[in-house]
């Protein structure tokens, strides 16, 4: 359009956070030129979904996340924008069995757990994950009052202040610290699971408050997944089971590939195997007016209005190290583990036991490297081709050292898969994925330092921040984060513009 101004924003990362950045800006912005840059050779980051056709069928293989939680919004409400709702699958429903290791033993799960918090008490009465002893210290939750609010606490301390140190270790601590692969007595409740405290408040007890938003929880509406790939279309899925945790049909990369599809059609310029190496401006702090160089590897610039940095948080405060050094050491200075997910398939004949459910859990206590372990076929029946199981052996938390190559990860996840299930048959495939410095831990001091970007990015307009380093790190508030940031670039160019526009009037007034 003749005489209109294109402002540009650029978008660094390529994995959820940016990409969700890129399609809510062709979304809310308008006249704005928009680029996504991504050092890898592939879209998605974390998201790496491999499909691997075998005797006659497929197995889809997770290498980082395999679902995403359906109770925050923000996952559903981009999978059905991108026309992917009715290819969401819950868990199956009919093998729900949830493990945790103890003692070398596999023991369920007791049933009745709300966001982790049990909530049916003949079921834990029943459980032998915890003694006699740790089951009647639980019953002092109902009896202790609530701790005044005074600031943040470790999640660990938390639940055992409330429940016994013996429900935390046992229960609790490998569910929830298995979410970050961290430290439990290091994570900030309230920046991890800061509804705990609420419940404690609310409730005077955090078994009273898992009953009553146990009672609460509604179903999604979604259906789960069927037994089998080839039986997709037969009666045995069931529509309407709830499930707590979605994905669609042939694994999470079918939004990345959505999105990328509407990225393409929507003219953004899309560049992959492009590193940025700095981002810097000349302007003073605060100027409305600031302008972003983002400069690249292969030496390149490019002059942007405006810059969403998607990528993980030590790297951004790498890349705005050069003009903001207290802010890049807060991002840098938010931690991050290194964890590996092995996946390995076997023909079901070559099991020494059924995987009658979804897996097992691996408390700390235990000693051993490996974190958990998701029996994938159950979880997902149309995962593996008909007659074969996959397994996937997730490693590695905070504070614990793993081997750093495939083949070591793959005899460690071997070994697990040994010494807990028996397996000793050679699996007909393996696949291992590593992820260095990939799960960033919300520690204790995690609140201030976001109080402390907050107020430095205030300085910066038309700079944002996105991705997993801040408010959360599931996928849903990835997703989130990129809309945000958004919202941010947007409020602070229409500011821009409303200040050019008054300025233009004073000076026309005084010609
Ligand atoms: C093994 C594993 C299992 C998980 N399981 C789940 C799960 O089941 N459910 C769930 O909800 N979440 C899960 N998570 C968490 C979730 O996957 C991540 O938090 C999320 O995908 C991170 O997205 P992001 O866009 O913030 O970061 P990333 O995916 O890390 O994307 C950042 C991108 O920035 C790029 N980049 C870095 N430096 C530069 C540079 N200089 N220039 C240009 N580009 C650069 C990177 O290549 C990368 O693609 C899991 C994570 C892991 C590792």
């Amino acid at each position: 359009m003749e005489g209109t101004t294109f402002m540009k924003l650029t978008i660094i990362g390529g994995g959820i956070a940016g990409l969700s950045a890129a399609y809510y800006a062709t979304k809310k912005l308008s006249n704005v030129q928009i680029t996504l840059i991504e050092s890898d050779s592939r879209w998605g980051g974390k998201i790496s979904t491999g499909r691997v056709t075998f005797d006659d069928g497929q197995f889809i293989i997770e290498g980082g996340p395999d679902t995403f939680l359906a109770s925050k919004p923000w996952g559903v409400a981009l999978c059905k924008e991108l026309g992917l709702g009715e290819r969401l699958h819950g868990t199956n429903p009919n093998q729900r069995n949830t493990y945790v290791l103890n003692r070398g033993r596999l023991l369920p799960l007791p049933d009745g757990l709300a966001m982790m918090i049990p909530s049916d008490i003949p079921s834990i009465l029943r459980s032998g994950l915890i003694s006699w002893f740790g089951k009647a210290r639980m019953g002092l939750d109902f009896l202790l009052p609530a701790k005044s609010p005074n600031g943040d606490e470790s999640l660990g301390a938390f639940v055992s202040r409330r429940l016994g140190r013996a429900a935390y270790e046992n229960l609790i601590e490998p569910l929830m610290s298995g979410i970050y692969a961290g430290d439990g007595d290091q994570l900030s409740l309230a920046s991890t699971f800061p509804y705990l405290r609420d419940l404690e408040l609310n409730h005077g007890s955090l078994a009273r408050g898992a009953i009553s938003m146990r009672k609460k929880m509604s179903g999604n509406g979604v259906r789960s997944l069927p037994t089998s790939h080839r039986r997709r279309e037969s009666s045995d899925s069931v529509p309407g089971s709830r499930s707590a945790f979605l994905t669609p049909t042939t694994g999470l990369a079918e939004i990345v590939e959505a999105l990328v599809k509407h990225l393409q059609v929507s003219n953004v310029d899309l560049r992959l195997n492009t590193s940025v190496s700095r981002i810097s401006t000349s302007y003073p702090k605060g100027d409305i007016n600031s302008r972003y160089l983002v400069e690249l590897e292969d030496g390149s610039s490019l002059d942007s209005d405006s810059v969403i940095l998607a990528t993980p948080a030590p790297v951004s405060g790498t890349l705005l190290a050069s003009f903001d050094p207290s802010l890049a050491s807060v991002l840098q200075s938010i931690p991050c583990a290194s964890t590996a997910t092995v996946s390995l398939a076997y023909r079901q004949s070559d099991l020494p036991r059924p995987l009658d459910g979804y897996g097992y859990v691996i408390p700390r206590r235990e000693g051993r490297r490996a974190l958990a372990c998701t029996w994938t076929s159950t979880k997902f029946p149309h995962r593996a081709p008909e007659g074969y199981a996959l397994i996937r052996v997730f490693v590695g938390r905070a504070g614990q050292d793993i081997p750093w190559n495939e083949n070591d990860l793959l005899e460690l996840a071997k070994e697990e898969l040994n010494l807990t299930l028996g397996i000793t048959a050679k699996p007909i495939l393996s696949r291992v994925f590593m992820w260095e410095n990939a799960m960033p831990q919300y520690n204790l001091g995690h609140p201030e330092k976001l109080k402390q970007v907050d107020s430095a990015l205030e300085k910066y307009p038309g700079l944002a921040l996105a991705g997993n380093g801040y408010r959360g790190i599931g996928i849903p508030d990835c997703i989130h984060s990129g809309e945000l940031a958004v919202e941010q670039v947007m409020r602070d160019l229409s500011r821009r513009s409303d200040m050019n526009v008054a300025l233009h009037g004073l000076h026309q007034e005084n010609l």
